[in-house]
């Protein structure tokens, strides 16, 4: 934190921190597998577009950003891993519009990755879907989550691991903290990557490596209809990949099991960290 390095317990933030008043700051959370970090760049790169959308002037150069963050991951001693960098706009007493020149806080914690049960592949998880009550600015990787807090509330008392987010024209824009894919007539289809979400690093990848698979995606829009008619469904994001979608709203998708793509998809973008 800020230079400082220690236990997470031992951390201190002001109550001034601007973070902790107004939600006004950005983050990424990155994988590590064996000690190595997927994708650290590509994170660092959204991490830089998130606070320039807010007007938050990083002073560190990438490079030093990424030293930070793998010299914390290698002091933690941990393997498997959860890294969490945030930045916020800094510290100042509380005031919406500051004029003090503020030193953006810096955060960036090591946890241990959680278990993750292989059920979750094998049996895929159940979603249900919502009117996008966000804001504007999707793109923007925001510590202010409240929102996506009350949208996985309303999954978990439905029984259910995820909130997909549909716009008031039928669009399904993204999960509360993934991303979505349907296969339509055997072709991967997922929205486009523009401020009504954020642009997955794992979305990212799931495109590439579908590519080198020669499925067939495309990057547009499709609606509700589409969702719960799908012969496949599966959301990405950093902590889980990419895991099967098999009920939305109790609509039961591809039979109830996870689908044959899915499992490719998956198997080819383990590879690629490997
Ligand atoms: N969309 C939202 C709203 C998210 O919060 C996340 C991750 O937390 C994702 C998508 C997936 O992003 P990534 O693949 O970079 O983890």
């Amino acid at each position: 934190m800020n230079g400082w390095l220690g236990a997470l317990e031992d951390a201190r933030v002001s109550v001034n921190d601007r973070g902790y008043n107004f939600g006004d700051g950005v983050y990424e959370v990155v994988r590590a597998y064996n000690g190595v970090m997927f994708a650290l760049e590509e994170h660092l790169e959204r991490l830089a577009l998130s606070a320039a959308a807010v007007e938050i002037d990083l002073p560190w150069e990438p490079a030093r950003l990424k030293n930070i963050t793998k010299d914390t991951l290698g002091k933690s001693g941990i393997k498997e891993a959860l890294v969490y960098i945030q930045v916020t706009r800094g510290t100042a007493p509380r005031n919406h519009v500051s004029d003090e020149e503020m030193r953006p806080n810096l955060l960036v914690t090591v946890r241990n990755m959680p278990h993750i049960p292989p059920s979750l592949y094998t049996e895929g998880v159940k979603a249900i879907t919502m009117p996008e009550f966000r804001w504007q600015i999707r793109n923007v990787k925001s510590i202010s989550l409240q929102a996506s807090v009350l949208a996985k509330r309303r999954a978990e008392r439905a029984g259910a691991a995820e909130a997909i987010f549909v716009l008031p024209d039928g669009t399904v824009t993204e999960g509360a903290s993934s991303n979505i894919f349907i296969v339509k007539d055997g072709v991967l289809m997922t929205h486009p990557a523009d401020n009504r979400i954020l642009a997955g690093v794992i979305r990212h990848f799931v495109l590439k490596v579908a590519g080198t698979l020669d499925v067939k995606s495309v990057v547009e829009p499709f609606n509700i209809l589409d969702l719960v008619k799908a012969e496949e469904v599966f959301i990405t994001g950093t902590v889980a990949e990419v895991v099967p979608v098999v009920n939305v709203d109790g609509k039961i998708i591809g039979g109830g099991r996870p689908g044959p793509l899915t499992a490719r998809i998956h198997k080819g973008f383990v590879s690629l960290i490997k």
